[in-house]
């Protein structure tokens, strides 16, 4: 639930990377080149079904009958995954500079973790399996970190609206700018020193959708456990500075401004583990 900046390439110049890249198949270079208005239009489609949340109406690919049809023009759904494969990822290949952009551009962060995880590759949001016509769609390609990886765990889609996760380019504002994800600091639990629970808690005047999709992401990628896990690493620091304030005669109030307030201040983004964390430690 990080907001990635916009791909700075165009669809086009993407299909025209991987044109430029087919050396040895006239004929699917012939395909590409004539599908591009097909596939743009693809692209726009799917960027304004995103900002309305309606991603979900996008129907998958029917493979019922034929294993391997035809998706967008005359390309069928393998070759524009080959395209993919072998003109866009491939290291030799002109269009993998954009790859490599597009990964970088996450700055070390995977969106979908909020950060806990380093991107490892690009990850389709709609799987090309199922949704071959994005399969080159920057907007398409998420920066993802391995335990994140949907392409890895042959992630299904979403058919319901409900069960859809935050798409990181060009979901709703309210996902990254309001905070959802909190958490209660249990002092008296047998694990010593105490631990984290985290959960989603969305503002009120989200509709039910809204507020159903964020705990579908915040389950689907584990992070209830995942961000315990990480504020449990830093706890003991934590707790040793509260102690040596309180030695020193502060008090309560003023631990929070000193120590506590900056820590929720910061949290790189409003739904960073750290901030839940010192907001939790608030009220010991
Ligand atoms: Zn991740």
């Amino acid at each position: 639930m990080m907001r990635l900046s916009e791909p700075q390439f165009s669809c086009e110049q993407i299909l025209d990377e991987c044109v430029a890249g087919i050396t040895g198949n006239a004929s699917l270079r012939k395909k590409l080149t004539s599908s591009k208005p097909d596939l743009m239009a693809a692209g726009d489609e799917y960027l304004v079904a995103v900002g309305t949340g309606e991603l979900y109406t996008i129907p998958p690919i029917d493979t019922n009958m034929d294993d391997d049809p035809v998706v967008i023009n005359a390309l069928k759904k393998s070759e524009l995954v080959k395209v993919y494969d072998q003109y866009f990822v491939s290291k030799n290949k002109p269009a993998r500079k954009m790859y490599d952009a597009l990964l970088n551009s996450a700055k070390e962060n995977c969106p979908f973790c909020g950060g806990i995880g380093t991107p490892r590759n690009l990850d389709h949001f709609l799987p090309k399996a199922h949704f071959p016509q994005f399969s080159v769609l920057s907007r398409n390609l998420v920066p993802s970190c391995r335990d994140c990886n949907m392409d890895g765990k042959g992630h299904d889609f979403a058919t319901k609206a409900e069960d859809q996760i935050i798409q990181p380019y060009a979901d709703k504002d309210r996902f990254f700018m309001d905070q959802w994800i909190f958490a209660t600091y249990h002092a008296d639990d047998e694990r010593e020193p105490g631990v984290f629970e985290y959960y989603t808690s969305p503002p009120e005047n989200w509709s039910e959708v809204d507020k159903l999709r964020v705990r579908k992401h915040f389950e689907d990628f584990d992070l209830a456990k995942r961000y315990s896990t990480k504020a449990a690493e830093q706890l003991g620091t934590v707790l040793s500075q509260i102690k040596k304030m309180e030695l020193a005669n502060l008090n309560k109030d003023m631990i929070r401004d000193v120590l506590l307030q900056p820590g929720v201040d910061a949290a790189p983004f409003v739904n960073h583990w750290q901030k839940g964390m010192y907001q939790a430690l608030m009220h010991i």
